[in-house]
Parts: structure tokens; C-alpha cells; sequence
């Protein structure tokens, strides 16, 4: 963890970490490493396998859609999920309800 990167600006060894971001106390230059923007970002079903796109998952509770009194079921089948960004992390259309997006802790993977 102490393994922290020079300032861009000035070069100064004397930068610090604070959450995402590096802070350089000389010239108050603040940013974010690359590696962090590269690191993929690995989202998991509720068992704790890593979901990919085109995967096939069952919904593991009754979900309420937003904005409608629609219930997915628990059991249901998503098939070819996309994952995105968010707080809804996985992008799907399931059959009789069309374009959704679901929670991947709310979902296993077949
Ligand atoms: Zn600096």
C-alpha cells in the first residue's frame, strides 16, 4: 500500500492517498491513477460467481419493478445479461417484461 506514485506535476515523493484520489502536499496537484481506471470492474451473482455478458441467471427473490405494481418472480430466467455500470449493475429484457435492470446480488448464475 505504500507503493504511491511521484507527483506528474512536480515530481514531489511526498504524495498521499486519499479514497480514489492521489493528493501532492507541495503543489496541490490531486488525480487518479491510470491502474485504477483500467481495473475492470468484476461484479458478482449472490454466490459469489463473476457474471459476464451473455450469461444466463436466475432471479434468486421477488423483485418489484419501479414505477409498476410488476413482480419478477423468484426462479425467474434472465437470459444474456449485459453488465453496466451502476446500481443496477446488469442490463437484460426478460420474457413478458421486457428491457430491465436487475441487481447482481438478486441473481445467481445457471
Ligand atoms: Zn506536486
Amino acid at each position: 500500500m505504500s507503493n504511491l506514485p511521484n507527483c506528474p506535476k512536480c515530481n514531489s515523493e511526498y504524495t498521499y492517498e486519499d479514497g480514489v484520489l492521489f493528493i501532492c502536499p507541495e503543489c496541490g496537484h490531486e488525480w487518479t491513477t491510470e491502474q485504477e481506471n483500467e481495473e475492470q470492474t468484476v461484479i458478482k451473482d449472490s454466490n459469489g460467481n463473476v457474471l459476464q455478458d451473455g450469461d444466463t441467471v436466475t432471479v434468486i427473490k421477488d423483485l418489484k419493478v419501479k414505477g409498476s405494481s410488476t413482480v419478477i418472480k423468484q426462479g425467474t430466467k434472465v437470459k444474456n445479461i449485459r453488465l453496466i455500470d451502476g446500481d443496477h449493475d446488469i442490463d437484460c429484457k426478460i420474457d413478458g417484461f421486457g428491457a430491465m435492470q436487475l441487481k447482481s446480488e438478486f441473481v445467481k448464475k445457471i
